[in-house]
This record gives structure tokens, C-alpha cells and sequence, in this order.
């Protein structure tokens, strides 16, 4: 998390395609996503952490995961990855839960709101959408891990569906909490 802007970090991060853009509601103009500069915001539901995220970002995707859908008490997350360079807490701190011996889960020690997870080995931050100010940016590339997806969700999106992640990607789940393999 540091405090600085990588203008080299921010042009992706290990060759994820950059995401489509799409207009908001109003017709607002959304910078395209090879922009360096391209910054979001986002905050928890008591309004205590704010964040910033600068630089393109590498992956957008919902993760049907158990870990997800535990931590965020929702049928999955929809996350939106940045380099964890790119990522900086603007206004308080959040508490950190090491999910696992790679992820820190950070969230809003006031009230509770999930906000983003930083996967150390990585250097990538995975943020939770539903906290961004504009979560209507970024339209999800791929739905992965949908081996342990809920049965009810009707979803008909045209995205991609992974039973864990796809081949080459940088893993969304990278540590077995019942094995204690990390891979
Ligand atoms: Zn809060
Ligand atoms: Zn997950």
C-alpha cells in the first residue's frame, strides 16, 4: 500500500486483458482503462475508510468462492483487481483478517463493510465493487470458482464461466484452507 503512484505498475499487471469500458447510467464519460491516471474511489457504509485506486485495472470478475461468500455474507464478490501499489487508504484504517497465509481482508473495524483484500504474494488488490463509489464501471469479464456458486442466483450475463480460474490467470483462490497448500 504505498503512498506513491507507479505510473509502470499501473499499465496492468501480468498481461490480464484491459476491461471494457462502459458508460454510466448518465451518460458520464469514464476514462479509458489503458489510462495511467485513471483513478476510482470507494468507501465503507459508515463512511469512516475511504479509498483511492489508481492505474489501469487487470481483472474484473465475480468470484463464487466459500472464502467470498463467507466474507462478504453475499451469493459472491464482485472484485476488481489493481496493483496493491495502486491502492491507498485516503481517510481511516481499516482492520486487516489474514484469510489465508497470502490474503489480508481489510474492512471497516466500525462497521464491518468489506473493502478489499491483498493478496501479498501477488501484489495485487483485489476490491470489492459493491464499496466503490462508481460500481457500475466495471462490468465483470468472467465469473470464476463457480464449482461452489449458489444454486438460486439466475445470472445471464455472457461472461465466461471457470469452475476454479482460467488457465494462466493469477489465482483468485490460491491457498487450500483444508489442505494449508498454497499454490
Ligand atoms: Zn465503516
Ligand atoms: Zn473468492
Amino acid at each position: 500500500m504505498a503512498g506513491h503512484w507507479n505510473r509502470e505498475r499501473a499499465r496492468g499487471h501480468r498481461g490480464f486483458p484491459t476491461l471494457t469500458v462502459r458508460s454510466t447510467a448518465n451518460n458520464e464519460r469514464i476514462p479509458a482503462m489503458s489510462d495511467p491516471n485513471q483513478t476510482v474511489t470507494g468507501g465503507c457504509l459508515c463512511g469512516s475508510i475511504r479509498y483511492e485506486a489508481r492505474g489501469a485495472p487487470s481483472q474484473s470478475l465475480i468470484c463464487h468462492c466459500r472464502m467470498c461468500q463467507r466474507a462478504s455474507g453475499a451469493p459472491f464478490m464482485a472484485l476488481l483487481f489493481r496493483s496493491s501499489e495502486d491502492v491507498k487508504v485516503t481517510k481511516g484504517n481499516p482492520r486487516i483478517y489474514s484469510s489465508s497465509p497470502t490474503s489480508g481482508r481489510h474492512f471497516c473495524p466500525d462497521c464491518g463493510s468489506p473493502l478489499f483484500f491483498v493478496r501479498h504474494t501477488r501484489g495485487l488488490c483485489a476490491i470489492a465493487v459493491g464499496s466503490l463509489d462508481n460500481p457500475n464501471a466495471f462490468k465483470p469479464m468472467m465469473h470464476v470458482c463457480v464449482e461452489s456458486a449458489m444454486e438460486w442466483p439466475d445470472i445471464h450475463d455472457d461472461a465466461p464461466r471457470y469452475a476454479t480460474k482460467p488457465e494462466g490467470m493469477t489465482p483468485v483462490v490460491d491457498y487450500d484452507p483444508v489442505t494449508g497448500t498454497v499454490t
